[in-house]
């Protein structure tokens, strides 16, 4: 029986909004944008495997986030038989459209779900997204107003899983049992990690049944955001 949980931090991306939806909506409009033809399911599929082993390799230390956010792109560009030069504009613009209303998508309704939690757990958001992006983003879905306090990676100078990440957050929350305190989040690599790296319980929020190495610590695993409830001090 763990200590009933008093503070989560939340990741965004994946977690309390539908990130995929998000992507294809944004590179299919700057695809129209820029003239490149049509971006088909298969390519976006490409680019998602792209897209990935990139953010392993920030979460891993390998590379820098400017280097990732524009090395996929371009990536992806020269797969497709694509100007791979273009690639650091199209970045650019793609973190402005990420964040457009009609690419906001909820993860099990989440908007209500942090609402109805508002005033009786504290919130915050901790997220690996971009500045641009996420600030974005939360504003137009609601849940930045509905959080306690917003973290994130870019104005921290430290990525999940990074225990330097966690101990601003933790400088920032003040006095607090960390045996109360939940990560939810969908990514072992950075959520997960980050959480036993702050020795605190975690959630894998895990929708889609993946499965997960012994290395990782999982304290809880739900497959619809509204299974937190019973974790909860309400
Ligand atoms: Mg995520």
């Amino acid at each position: 029986m763990t200590d009933k949980i008093t503070t989560v931090l939340w990741d965004v991306d994946g977690t309390l909004l539908d990130f995929i939806a998000a992507e294809k909506a944004a590179i299919r409009k700057l695809f129209r944008e820029y003239d490149l033809g049509e971006c088909t399911d298969e390519m976006l599929a490409r680019y998602s495997k792209i897209n990935r082993t990139y953010w392993v390799k920030l979460e891993n230390g390998e590379m820098t986030k400017p280097e990732i956010l524009v090395g996929r792109f371009r990536d992806f560009f020269v797969s497709e038989g694509l100007d791979p030069s273009i690639a650091s504009a199209f970045n650019e613009k793609y973190q402005d459209r990420l964040g457009d209303a009609d690419s906001i998508v909820y993860c099990n309704d989440s908007l209500n779900l942090l609402k109805s939690l508002r005033g009786k757990i504290r919130q915050y958001a901790v997220s690996n997204g971009t500045i641009a992006a996420q600030t974005k983003k939360l504003k137009l879905s609601g849940l930045g107003e509905l959080m306690d306090g917003i973290f994130l990676s870019e104005q921290l100078g430290y990525e999940k899983p990074n225990i330097e990440f966690f101990n601003q957050v933790f400088d920032a929350l003040g006095p607090v049992d960390r045996s109360k305190v939940l990560i939810v989040g969908d990514s072992l690599t950075s959520d997960i990690r980050g959480g036993n790296n702050a020795g605190i319980p975690t959630c894998w929020y895990n929708p889609h049944g993946l499965s997960a190495g012994p290395e990782y610590q999982i304290d809880h695993e739900i497959k619809d955001l509204h299974e937190i409830y019973p974790l909860l001090a309400l």
